[in-house]
């Protein structure tokens, strides 16, 4: 259920009514908006009537929540859920510039599929930024098709990322494989990433719930958008609200590309979702020559950010070599999104 309150509520009547909320035994979720707040009441319906939730002091209207997906659906929210990840306030500490997501602002996430070594991330932090990113990406735990395959390097990667971070102001994306990992990776990122292959890792997912910094989730591979969201919903009800998705390609009988990236689930989430939605067309294609134009397409089609991989030699990279742009082809792409995001009312 939905408690939508008037414009001139107090904050008195919000606490007010999470406390009563508690008392029948449903999980109050707040949302606080720039015209008026609403509450999402999770639980069991059957304790309450709509009439009781009414009569609330300050609340002017309450409804129901028809998706299956309740926190994450725009029914919850009309606009796009803007937060940050990095600054002052990052769980991660206090050494980085804060990026805003779910605003008019693209922000480009650039850097590695994996961390390789000290020198390779501090030389692609600075090349990334100088060209226009706004934060870092890079694995330090890997997950790959192969056990016989480079994996990641671990924690000391991550110490790698916070000395880019520290260098550059960059906020850090990285991903985080395992619940028991979940504590370790968040002392270092600014953003946690969830990546295709576990976007239904239930335990992860409710791992990442638990604590502060924000997650970027990838679909999977060969989920439906109703699946996908319901992943979302599994963080967003362990009580950390700032989420955001990301498309990255799914698996079809296509075999020009690595993956088939769909476009068309941005806009579609963006119908569904107040969720910021971010498009990855390095994973989405997997070929160097065709992540330009995908980026581009990306923007058109309303994403709210760009995960993208540059390496600064991307034929020697350790894992996806094949699809990483060299920074100077990355300068090159910015400056034309430019005029894209100006196109569709954006900046980048
Ligand atoms: C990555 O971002 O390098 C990655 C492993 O992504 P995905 O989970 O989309 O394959
Ligand atoms: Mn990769």
């Amino acid at each position: 259920m939905i408690l939508v309150f008037k414009a001139n509520a107090t904050k008195e009547d919000v606490a007010n009514a999470e406390v009563r909320l508690r008392g029948i035994g449903l999980e109050p979720h707040t949302l606080v908006g720039v015209e008026r707040t609403v509450i999402a009441a999770i639980g069991d319906e059957r304790k309450t009537s709509p009439e009781q939730l009414s009569s609330f002091s300050g609340v002017e209207n309450v409804l129901p929540i028809l998706a299956p997906y309740k926190l994450a659906s725009k029914e919850l929210s009309a606009t796009t859920s803007v937060f940050e990840i990095g600054g002052a306030l990052s769980p991660a500490g206090n050494d980085s510039t804060a990026v805003s997501f779910g605003g008019n602002k693209i922000p480009f996430i650039a850097g590695p599929c994996s961390v390789e070594g000290r020198s390779q991330i501090l030389e692609i932090a600075h090349a990334v930024k100088e060209a226009g990113a706004t934060a870092l990406r890079a694995g330090a735990f890997k997950p790959r098709t192969s056990p016989y395959q480079f994996q990641g390097l671990a924690e000391e990667g991550l110490q790698y990322l916070a000395e880019a971070r520290a260098a550059t102001g960059l906020p850090i994306v990285t991903e985080v494989l395992t619940p028991a990992d979940v504590p370790l990776v968040a002392k270092y990122a600014d953003c946690l990433q969830i990546g295709t292959r576990n976007m239904q890792n239930f335990l992860l997912l409710k791992a990442c719930g638990t604590v502060k910094t924000p997650v970027l989730l990838k679909r999977g591979m060969s989920a439906t958008l109703e699946e996908y969201l319901l992943a979302a919903e599994y963080i967003l009800t362990g009580g950390n609200k700032r989420v955001m998705l990301c498309e990255r390609g799914i698996r079809t009988f296509e075999s020009y590309v690595r993956n088939t990236f769909a476009l068309a689930i941005v806009p579609a989430l963006k119908e569904k979702t107040h969720l910021p939605v971010l498009a990855d067309p390095s994973h989405g294609t997997g070929v160097r020559s065709l992540v330009p134009a995908m980026t581009k397409a990306s923007i058109a089609c309303g994403a709210d950010g760009i995960l993208i991989e540059v390496h600064p030699n991307p034929e020697k990279a350790l894992t996806d070599g094949a699809q990483s742009l060299s920074v100077k082809d990355f300068a090159k792409l910015i400056k034309e999104c430019r005029a894209i995001a100006e196109a569709v009312g954006r900046t980048v």
